[in-house]
């Protein structure tokens, strides 16, 4: 892929940053590193911060293409959530549901990781842990979000943990519309994504870990890493590229790269935040397929967005135009959430990548004898999956074995891809049938009988 000559990933985060990124080639890169890690967003700086903590012995060194968090880890919805994908599905099955119930104690303790380092470390990322609400927008919705509660209280958590809140309650914390009862869950963090990779950028290398940016990767291989300014020979090489992996020709049809698009408005003022509430800055969504997601931020703007396509071929965008139709879609579920916005301009509109595989749930993995090793596929739900993939793949090449190496993600690789036109073809059929389930539960208030189930059987 062309990598842009722009740092400016077009995101409201990346412009509110206290400096804008101005990174340079690399003028020499060093011979030899014992760990080099490709793709400086959350995954890899998480992977390279605990492997610093275990063996500080270690020479390690990020190599990114563009600057730190250029990714999608510098323009999320900044939801640092307790749960990842995959985790409901394996809830779902008896043979998986104590596997899946650890991971999803993992993530629950992840979000106070992440607020615990970014205290320990002075990030300012703009922390808040508000809990997140997931809206019945309908009124079916209302048992069902009901039951998912119970059925998380059937397993051993509690009230504080997950709730159901009623109308009024529900209503009290976020005055959408419709708004009938939200199941109310206390592990999620909002965040200032952008803060966020960027301090943990400036705490890596006061550690030791150097971070080569403008410096592409060619491809992942075996104890080297080959870039446009020479090559560095490394006993271990990491991939923590995620929506970008096709950038790799080795790792093509790994992670399939799909769209998510996000607006922010202007600052707010108080008087209209009264009306909308989120006062303690908690994140929301819906349980349409199509998923939307919203935080308050700091500085009192509405940050939203929503899932979005795929392009032919993974196409791979670095920067999304403003002016992309998708993202008209996106300002208009937010507005029509929220009609007291009508008189309040988006001032930004970006999107990025997400990295999806065939499994749909994250894995790590790392190969002793190749000195090979790779996290990702969070299906956009990485914020806070990725400290916990970073602290499993820094503990799999330490040689550390812990509760977390014994989680389900490890080594749970998937299959590739299949080719295109089949691939092309199959995510258009999925985001069919998503739309047409999501579209007839709003105009008839019912379940989709026939498109919901067959969605969720086809995504596991
Ligand atoms: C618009 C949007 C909203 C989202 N909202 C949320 C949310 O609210 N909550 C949540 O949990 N998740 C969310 N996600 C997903 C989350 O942001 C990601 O899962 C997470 O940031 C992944 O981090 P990463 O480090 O693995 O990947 P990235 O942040 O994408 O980092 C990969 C880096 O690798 C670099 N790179 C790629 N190829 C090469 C190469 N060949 N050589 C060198 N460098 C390379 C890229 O430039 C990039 O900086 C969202 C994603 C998007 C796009």
């Amino acid at each position: 892929m062309d990598w842009p000559s722009s740092q400016d990933n077009g995101s409201f985060w990346f412009d509110s940053l206290p400096q804008a990124p101005n990174a340079k080639p690399p003028d020499r890169l060093p011979y030899q590193v014992d760990v080099a890690i490709i793709g400086g967003g959350y995954t890899g700086l998480w992977t390279a911060y605990y492997l610093k903590q275990h063996r500080p012995d270690l020479d390690i060194a990020v190599f990114e293409a563009v600057t730190v968090g250029f990714g999608a880890s510098g323009r999320n919805g900044g939801w640092c959530m307790g749960l990842a994908w995959g985790i409901d599905g394996m809830l779902a099955r008896p043979e998986q549901r104590q596997r899946g119930i650890e991971l999803l104690k993992a993530m629950h303790d992840t979000v106070d990781e992440v607020g615990r380092v970014s205290q320990a470390e002075n990030i300012d990322c703009h922390y808040a842990k508000g809990g997140t609400l997931n809206v019945a927008t309908l009124p079916f919705r209302v048992q069902q979000l009901k039951e998912h509660v119970a059925s998380l209280h059937a397993l051993g958590f509690t009230d504080d943990d997950y709730r159901w809140l009623d109308e009024s309650e529900a209503r009290e914390r976020l005055a959408c519309t419709p708004n009938h009862g939200a199941a109310y869950s206390t592990h999620c963090a909002a965040i200032h994504p952008a803060r966020l990779v960027r301090g943990l950028a400036e705490t890596v290398r006061k550690q030791g870990v150097a971070i080569y940016e403008q410096c592409p990767v060619l491809d992942l291989e075996p104890r080297r890493v080959r870039t446009p300014h020479g090559m560095v020979k490394a006993g271990i090489v990491l991939r923590a590229t995620e929506g970008y992996s096709d950038t790799l020709p080795s790792q093509r049809r790994q992670l399939l790269p799909i769209y998510s698009m996000m607006v922010a408005t202007e600052p707010l003022p108080e008087s209209v935040w009264d009306q909308i509430g989120l006062r303690r800055r908690e994140t929301f969504g819906d349980g349409r397929r199509l998923v939307i997601y919203g935080q308050r931020t700091l500085d009192n703007r509405f940050a939203f967005g929503g899932r979005a396509g795929y392009y032919f071929g993974s196409k791979m965008k670095p920067v999304i135009d403003p002016a992309e139709p998708l993202l008209d879609r996106v300002e208009a579920n937010l507005r029509g959430l929220f009609p007291v916005l009508k008189d309040y301009s988006v001032t930004h509109r970006w999107g990025g990548l997400m990295g999806t595989s065939t499994t749909w749930r994250p894995c790590v993995s790392f190969d002793q004898t190749r000195g090979i090793g790779m996290a990702g596929g969070y299906v956009g739900e990485g914020v806070a999956a990725s400290n916990l993939a970073g602290r499993i793949l820094a503990d799999l090449v330490a040689g550390r074995k812990t509760d977390l190496t014994r989680l389900a993600w490890v080594n749970d690789t998937a299959r590739r891809w299949v080719p295109e036109p089949l691939r092309w073809l199959g995510v258009k059929t999925i985001r069919a049938i998503a739309t047409r389930a999501d579209r007839e539960e709003f105009t008839t208030g019912k379940a989709s009988k026939f498109w919901g189930p067959l969605y969720a059987r086809l995504i596991g």
